[in-house]
């Protein structure tokens, strides 16, 4: 061996190591399933590059994974003939978490034993989780690149803190990974044991994975001792990729393992759905909805994006042409006869075929989440991803219609914050005369609840949705109707009531107008240019004051601020001011003859239905003053 390094782990790889060791003791096993993935990685990977340049094969042209484990020395290796890996890369791939999330993740981090190990799985950890059977681990490999022997590699840790690597001659390529087992652990050294997890775990890779064990085999005629035992590497695994099988002949259990070795999740998938279809564009399908949503879904730089699969060979992890940017949640793969071998990214986004696939994965994703729909876990589901499944009526013309009806609300129906009306629901439930669909956004729900502009259509016995999401101002501003119900935000000056006003009422408010006209008109004086109109307002019961726009003009409170934090210098809005004239609050302001106290008055009514409105006030400071120097008299 030449001289080899010693290298200090990250201080977060030893935090991850306790935790990693600590939550997955009831599940020990699963550090098979990490080292069966990454060989098959590491396989994938060589054969595809060898699509190219055949000569990396050598002499070793079939694919395959060895276990074997060796009671004498207390060792479980697991080799693998795929990519290995130079020094450089092993010091690099297996001395840090080479991810960026390494830092997130610690942030995310809950002490909560069971909810860190379900996050560590969306980090990747896979091979460190070596450390919870064996107290050391050897690496030895060799790259499919390397010139000679002689840049072999030996990675060398017990996990605590500290590696060591350097170089050793090693003459075949590919890499073994040697697990010295604990005292603790023997289990894994046992033939049967080992069956067991590895035929779990394996069933469903496309490379032969062949454990070594004892044959047995009936002493020969005439001998009366039995023969030494003898060894040999024996297939486990039926070696063929699980999207190729009948989706007839696949178990739920297949499927939810298979979507573990795919993504590294330590849960079972909400959903799955597997497709073939032939004909014009012959591909393959398996997609998965996650049950928990990563750390960094609304991360720029978050990864995301199918595995593409040309006639069964891996091409590529992430490609994130073949679903839209609102269905990136989704994981799984698609394999396809109709792209070359050689396809890039590059030609991916140009591909006629990929937009094709793009089209027809959208339909299947979509049709997925409406099955899903109708099941409980759509809960979970939308408690994870509504969110981003919102931005898909604006993002996808073309499927608007299906995805709005996949959107979940709170609505003032029931009394809770849950999001779980569907527009379906909302129209279904429209009386007769009601044409329109009405809507509220806000900061909180429970801002949204208190909101002065619900008082008309709560009495009406209006059911109006309630919106508090981020992007929810960004959707309704994108869309206008659904199923051809327009959507009216209770806030438009117009609430366009039509028949659920009757003509007494209309009669009403006419009158109304002309009885408080005078009212109006000393409000709109006092308040000059700051306020577009003054009315009477229809829809206050009980409060005094609202501030409406005109109907699609109004960026809401929200909205401003987003972008004014963005750096946009945005004009002042100059809304309407609704009066309720009743309001024992409006009828003392108007009871004040002095003209400079009452526009004070008019300033305090004024500037109360913006905070109610919008939270918050531009000159709070001001507002004050007026406040004490009414109530001071
Ligand atoms: P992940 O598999 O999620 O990337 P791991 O910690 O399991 O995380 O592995 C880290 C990296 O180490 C892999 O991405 C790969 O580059 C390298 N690696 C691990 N095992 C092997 C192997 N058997 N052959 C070649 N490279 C490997």
């Amino acid at each position: 061996m030449s001289a080899s390094e010693q290298h200090g782990f990250q201080t977060e790889v030893t935090k991850l190591l306790n935790l990693l060791a600590n939550s997955l003791y009831s599940n020990k096993e699963v550090f098979l399933r990490e080292l069966i993935s990454n060989a098959s990685d590491a396989i994938d990977k060589l054969h595809f590059l060898s699509l190219t340049n055949p000569d990396l094969l050598k002499d070793d042209p079939n694919f395959k994974i060895r276990i074997r484990a060796d009671k004498d020395n207390h060792t479980l290796t697991i080799s693998d003939n795929g990519l290995g890996m130079t020094l450089e890369e092993a010091n690099s791939h297996l001395g840090t978490i080479a991810k960026s999330g390494t830092e997130d993740f610690l942030k995310h981090m809950t002490g909560d034993a069971q909810k860190d190990s379900q996050l560590i799985g969306q980090f990747g950890v896979g091979f460190y989780s070596s450390f919870i059977v064996a107290d050391k681990v050897t690496v030895l490999s060799l790259s499919a690149n390397a010139k000679s022997a002689d840049e072999g590699v030996i990675w060398e840790s017990n996990g605590e803190g500290t590696f060591t690597s350097g170089n050793v001659p090693r003459d075949h390529r590919g890499t073994d990974i040697i697990l010295h087992i604990k005292d603790s652990e023997s289990e894994f050294l046992d033939s049967w044991r080992l069956r067991e997890a590895i035929t779990k775990y394996s069933d469903h890779i496309s490379v032969p994975v062949e454990l070594y064990e004892e044959q047995y085999e009936a002493p020969k005629e005439g001998e009366s001792e039995p023969a030494a035992p003898k060894f040999a590497y024996v297939q486990v695994n039926d070696a063929k990729a699980l999207w190729t099988r009948n989706a007839k002949e696949i178990k739920p259990e297949e499927y939810n393992e298979f979507y573990k070795h795919l993504t590294s999740d330590y849960q079972d998938p909400l959903t799955y759905a597997h497709n073939k279809v032939e004909g014009e564009l012959e591909y393959t399908s398996l997609l998965y909805i996650p049950r928990q949503a990563p750390w960094d879904l609304f991360n720029r730089e978050n990864k995301h994006g199918l595995k593409l699969f040309v006639q069964r060979v891996f091409i590529m992890d992430e490609a994130e042409q073949f679903l839209p940017n609102y269905l990136r949640f989704v994981k799984g793969l698609v394999d396809t006869n109709a792209l070359p071998l050689n396809v890039s990214r590059e030609l991916l986004q140009e591909s006629k075929v990929t937009r094709k696939l793009k089209k027809a994965l959208t339909k299947r994703v979509l049709n997925m989440l409406e099955k899903l729909a109708k099941t409980d876990d759509y809960k979970v589901f939308w408690s994870q991803f509504g969110t981003v499944l919102k931005e898909g009526p604006v993002e996808d013309y073309s499927n608007r219609e299906a995805i709005l009806k996949l959107l979940r609300f709170a609505s003032t129906h029931d009394d809770s914050a849950e999001q779980h009306v569907s527009l379906e629901d909302y129209v279904s439930r429209m009386p007769e005369k009601q044409k329109n669909i009405y809507y509220l956004t806000a900061d909180s729900y429970e801002s949204a609840l208190k909101s002065p502009y619900l008082e008309q259509l709560k009495q009406k016995g209006v059911e109006v949705l309630l919106m508090w999401d981020r992007v929810d101002e960004w959707l309704m501003g994108n869309v206008s109707e659904y199923a051809g119900k327009k959507f009216i935000a209770v806030t438009a000056s117009d609430l366009e009531l039509g028949d659920l006003q009757d003509e007494a009422e209309q009669k009403q408010q006419e009158e109304a107008k002309e009885q408080y006209k005078d009212v109006v008109a000393r409000f709109k004086e006092a308040l000059g240019d700051k306020v577009q109109d003054v009315r009477v307002s229809t829809r206050l019961i009980d409060s005094p004051s609202c501030v409406v726009a005109e109907n699609g003009s109004r960026m809401t409170a929200q909205m401003r601020r987003l972008m004014e934090a963005a750096g946009q210098k945005l004009p002042d809005e100059r809304y309407i001011l609704e009066l309720n004239p009743q309001h024992p609050l409006i009828v003392k302001a108007n009871a004040e003859s002095d003209g400079e106290k009452f526009k004070s008055w008019a300033e305090l009514v004024y500037q109360q239905a913006l905070l109610a409105d919008q939270g918050m006030l531009k000159d709070p400071a001001a507002f004050v003053k007026v406040l004490d120097s009414l109530l001071l008299g």
